[in-house]
């Protein structure tokens, strides 16, 4: 499980990842994520979704917006 070698990741009893549902950004500093990891098992396009979301927010924050 990625909560055991990531330090500083909030995770679920289900040992998913919280992350925020509009952008992705986790706890972690610069950590992001989205997909199976976040929702549990569920669907391809919504992982998409969720990776969508997150270059959107990742690209805000490397651009200082
Ligand atoms: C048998 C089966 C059939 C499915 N059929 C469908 C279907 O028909 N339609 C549909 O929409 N969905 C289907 N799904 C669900 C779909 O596969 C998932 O929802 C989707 O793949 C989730 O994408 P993801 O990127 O979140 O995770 P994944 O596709 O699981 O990708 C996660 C990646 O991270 C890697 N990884 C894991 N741990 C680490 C680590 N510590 N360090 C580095 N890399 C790591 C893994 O090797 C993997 O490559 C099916 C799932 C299964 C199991």
């Amino acid at each position: 499980m990625i909560a055991s070698t990531t330090e500083g990741l909030k995770t679920t009893i289900h040992d998913t990842v919280v992350a925020d549902e509009a952008t992705g950004k986790t706890v972690k500093d610069k950590v992001w994520a989205g997909g199976d990891i976040v929702t549990g098992a569920a669907t391809v396009i919504s992982a998409m979704g969720a990776g969508k979301r997150a270059a959107v927010d990742i690209d805000k924050f490397l651009s200082g917006k």
